[in-house]
């Protein structure tokens, strides 16, 4: 097969991350026959440097028409001051609405030789975890009209969370459709005792749920789910929930494996087109030292070929891959252990390579 793929390293140590997950993508290629064109667009504090804007219009064309999107990150303490409009994640916003990515996966695993990198005690994660959040990504809270006006003398602030039928089912639908690809178990997460928007979520979930009775369905409200998390993480599979939930609830979720630089996300809109990048931000604290985990990202551009280019024995191979890789006790700084062999961000991003 033949696929375009935009790549936008960004900033900080987005350039050493994405040259890692480009070599497994070209062993990928080499070893399955397939073509991987990549067209790199600045993004983020480089755009801004260069450009005045964060992204492009040339840029934000190019990822229109690529098959999907890989991402390192964007932003650093150079452009903290920048003006709102230009700040670098207007730019990740900018793509996200622009390419229509609608649903934000975002799977937390532990693999088990990392499990006392968790600050869970081992007999919680001692059976692994492995879980994936759904989250709506441009509904709700966050795009709700706002304002902040004087009222009798005061400031009173008010953003509105609005949510459709058809927006709920859209996401709905992935998610459901994803717990049949996985362990079929789906909570939906949702504040129905006090939100309005909550109670259509869950009549609408509910609506779905005849539609796929193979999966065992549930609902939890949104400060139970943190609680459980955190108490029993083994017992979910995958998760959906409006905006705003899902982001605190995946940051809290990608923390119980305490692995920042593993954790991949894709965020998907209705067609084939994606985009993919780890969770976390640009660290400029390490950027340039070739010390960064490229695990995060590597493992982003498998849930790319998984979900984007529907190849899902090349994405097993490169998670397999890092299991291996990992399981030869090879670590960057951040997850090293006692008797490992620490290795840089190039070293790993080779030895996964080897490993396919
Ligand atoms: P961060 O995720 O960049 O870093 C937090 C800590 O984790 C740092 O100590 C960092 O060194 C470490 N870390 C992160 N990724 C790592 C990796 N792959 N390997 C080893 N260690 C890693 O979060 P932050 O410091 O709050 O933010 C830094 C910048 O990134 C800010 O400008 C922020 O706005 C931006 N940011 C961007 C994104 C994105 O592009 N999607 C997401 C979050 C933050």
């Amino acid at each position: 097969m033949k696929k375009k793929i935009a790549v936008l390293p960004g900033d900080g140590i987005g350039p050493e991350i994405i040259a890692q997950a480009i070599k497994v993508l070209d062993t990928v290629a080499r070893r399955y026959n397939h073509e991987f064109e990549y067209t790199y667009v600045d993004i983020g504090g480089c755009s801004i440097d260069k450009y005045n804007r964060p992204i492009t219009e040339e840029g934000m064309q190019i990822c229109k028409e690529s098959d999907s999107v890989l991402l390192g990150a964007v932003g650093g303490p150079k452009w903290d001051d920048c003006p709102p409009e230009i700040r670098p994640e207007k730019a990740l916003l900018a793509v996200r609405k622009e390419l229509g990515l609608f649903a934000n996966l975002r799977p937390t695993k532990l693999f088990l030789q990392l499990a006392s990198s968790s600050p869970l005690k081992s007999e919680i994660v001692g059976g692994g975890i492995d879980l994936l959040i759904v989250r709506e990504l441009t509904g709700g809270v966050y795009f709700g009209a706002k304002k902040t006006e004087n009222v009798d003398g005061q400031l009173v602030a008010t953003d509105l969370m609005p949510y459709s039928e058809s927006e709920i089912e859209r996401i709905g639908r992935v998610a459901f459709e994803t717990a049949m690809k996985r362990n079929k178990k789906l909570t939906s997460v949702d504040k129905a005792n006090v939100l309005e928007t909550s109670r259509l979520w869950r009549k609408t979930m509910h609506r779905l749920s005849l539609e796929y009775p193979e999966v065992e369905y549930g609902d939890a409200l949104v400060d139970s789910t943190a609680m459980q998390l955190i108490k029993n993480p083994s017992q979910f599979d995958v998760i959906v929930t409006e905006n705003m939930f899902g982001d605190i609830l995946s940051d809290e979720a990608s923390m119980l494996t305490g692995s920042i630089g593993m954790m991949p996300s894709a965020s998907l809109s209705l067609g084939t087109l994606g985009m993919y990048e780890p969770i976390h931000g640009s660290a400029p604290d390490i950027a340039g030292l070739d010390i960064a985990n490229p695990l995060g990202t590597i493992l982003s551009a498998a849930m790319m070929l998984r979900y984007s280019f529907d190849m899902a024995a090349e994405a097993d191979a490169v998670e397999e891959a890092v299991n291996r890789v990992l399981d030869l006790g090879y670590r960057t700084g951040d997850i090293m252990q006692d008797n490992c062999k620490k290795v840089s961000c190039s070293q790993m991003g080779a030895l996964v390579s080897q490993a396919l």
